[in-house]
């Protein structure tokens, strides 16, 4: 049993309650190696920005919970040594089981995700908050995200899209019923980076899909139900052309991506939306450049050389985010 104040860490209470005040969002990075995570901890340092580290099930599963612990200890120390103790949370993104939420709980993770949005909505109410309760009983209290709506459904087409979306109506009731502190709504943001079919978008002249705007009506229904309350925004990439460009010129194939406008998620962190969920773009900028060296260079066979690049270029986005989409930079 280890509890998150052993390594350093911080829960997502006050971190929110500022966010919500300021009208910013605090980034939620994913990682599962140690160059994304000193990407990540450079750029927070260099913007002075609190942050959030997430880790997936299957991020867990790939780089070991014994490697996470310590790893996230180790990002709390470099921070500092880097000059700034800000102020770092690791979070479980899409907990899918009390157990595994228990366990990660239970292992130095100050904040979980249960994601019982695929549930009836009485079971998504009873899941999390059995894991709520015990979150909050431990001696050092643990935060805990719910959520509401189905990211994904965005998908699908018209008639069923409304379905899926978060319903206002529903919100004041799942919060009061499940002590959550924080809530994830679905609003028109979707996980992955081909986030919408070419035929929900609309074309520029040189062939650039434009995604339908979020639903920021119903942000503002859910905020006047919630007054206060804190967001959450999943599958908040943008999807830069950039990188997908440069994937595709050094001979990867990424059809149909698309994400969501920097503008758009500028608007909805200066709202009560005061977390925001970013992997995919972070996975195009190490990619994009990983193929432009190795494609460069083809005698190149040190890993350092080209994961250093990359390395470099994600620190660079993410001091981007932090600074003009999250609004995040200087809240250290
Ligand atoms: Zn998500």
């Amino acid at each position: 049993m280890t509890s998150y104040k052993e390594l350093g860490l911080v829960n997502t209470v006050e971190l929110f309650k500022k966010a919500v005040k300021g009208g910013f969002a605090i980034p939620a990075y994913n990682f599962n190696n140690m160059e994304q995570l000193q990407a990540i901890i450079q750029a927070c340092v260099e913007t002075k920005s609190p942050v959030i580290l997430q880790v997936s099930a299957g991020a867990r599963k790939y780089a070991n919970q014994t490697m996470l612990q310590y790893m996230a200890k180790g990002a709390v120390e470099y921070a500092k040594e880097l000059g700034c103790n800000i102020p770092i949370v690791l979070h479980l993104d899409h907990g899918d089981s009390f157990e595994l939420c228990k366990n990660c709980i239970e292992t130095g993770f100050s904040s979980v995700m249960i994601d019982g949005s695929h549930l009836p909505y009485d079971e998504n109410v009873a899941l999390t908050k059995k894991v709520v309760e015990f979150a909050h009983s431990q001696k050092d209290y643990v935060s805990v995200e719910g959520e509401l709506g189905v990211l994904a459904g965005v998908e699908d087409d018209v008639s069923s899209e409304h379905s899926h979306y978060t319903q206002p109506a529903e919100v004041q009731d799942f919060v009061k019923k499940t002590g959550v502190d924080s809530l994830a709504i679905s609003i028109g943001t979707s996980h992955g980076r081909a986030k919408f079919k070419p035929e929900q978008c609309t074309k520029t002249a040189d062939g650039i899909l434009i995604p339908p705007p979020l639903r920021f009506d119903i942000l503002e229904e859910i905020e006047k139900k919630l007054p206060g309350f804190p967001i959450v925004l999943h599958g908040s990439s943008s999807v830069p052309i950039e990188y997908v460009k440069m994937i595709e010129q050094y001979g990867g194939k990424l059809s149909d991506s698309v994400g969501i406008p920097e503008e758009q998620l500028r608007k909805a962190a200066k709202s009560a939306v005061c977390k925001i969920n970013i992997d995919s773009d972070g996975r195009l900028a190490m990619t994009a450049l990983i193929r432009k060296v190795l494609s460069e260079k083809p005698d190149e066979f040190d890993p350092r050389k080209y994961i250093g690049p990359a390395r470099d270029e994600l620190k660079k986005l993410y001091a981007h985010k932090n600074k003009n989409v999250l609004g995040s930079a200087g809240q250290a």
